[in-house]
């Protein structure tokens, strides 16, 4: 059986020259690639309790989504500027390459809820501190953060060192 890390393709110079992309799409198209990384993510969760998983847009809602099915548990997604109908709270982030404005519903999260976010890929981490600013605003405690990949040479555990944060693949 094939390691998780051998379904990650690897683009070097995508979207940008110097940066190193890491594809998620050929995992995804694997069906065995696809089981392995939801199962190795839902793994770092098996000691926790959680009320509402929240994903980030948008491959922490490929992530994200099936692992609330799998533990019958709500999904919450943070998505981009602009995209959700109702009331919503936002928060302003650096990225690895630009800037960025996240956004989650009011009503989504009740205080004292125990909340996981799961994204893809943690790079500098802005993105992932930002959504978890977002939940504790409105009430939420953020008890767990799970990664499919991370890019420990960027240091973005260091902006998440007050959380506990789990990651499936790690490239130095
Ligand atoms: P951060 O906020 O940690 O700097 O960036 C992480 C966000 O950017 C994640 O939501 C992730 O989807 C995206 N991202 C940055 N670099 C990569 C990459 O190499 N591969 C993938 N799949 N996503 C990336």
């Amino acid at each position: 059986m094939k390691k998780i890390e051998e379904y990650v393709r690897s683009i070097p110079d995508f979207p940008e020259p110097g940066i190193i992309f890491r594809d998620v799409t050929s995992i995804l198209q694997d069906a065995d690639g696809l089981k392995l990384a939801i199962d190795s993510m839902q793994d770092c969760l098996k000691d926790v309790d959680v009320d509402v998983i929240v994903g980030t847009e948008s491959r922490g809602f490929i992530f994200g989504m099936p692992i609330a099915y799998n533990l019958h548990k709500p999904f919450v997604p943070v998505r981009k500027k602009g995209k959700l109908p109702c009331e919503t709270i936002s928060a302003s982030y650096d990225l690895e390459y630009g800037k960025a404005e996240i956004e989650i519903h009011k009503d989504a999260i009740k205080p004292g809820q125990k909340v996981v976010i799961i994204d893809d890929l943690i790079a500098t981490g802005g993105t992932v501190e930002a959504a978890a600013k977002l939940i504790e605003q409105l009430g939420g405690e953020v008890v767990k953060i799970v990664f499919l990949m991370e890019l420990a040479g960027l240091e973005g555990r260091k902006k998440l060192e007050k959380y506990d944060v789990a990651s499936v693949i790690r490239y130095e």
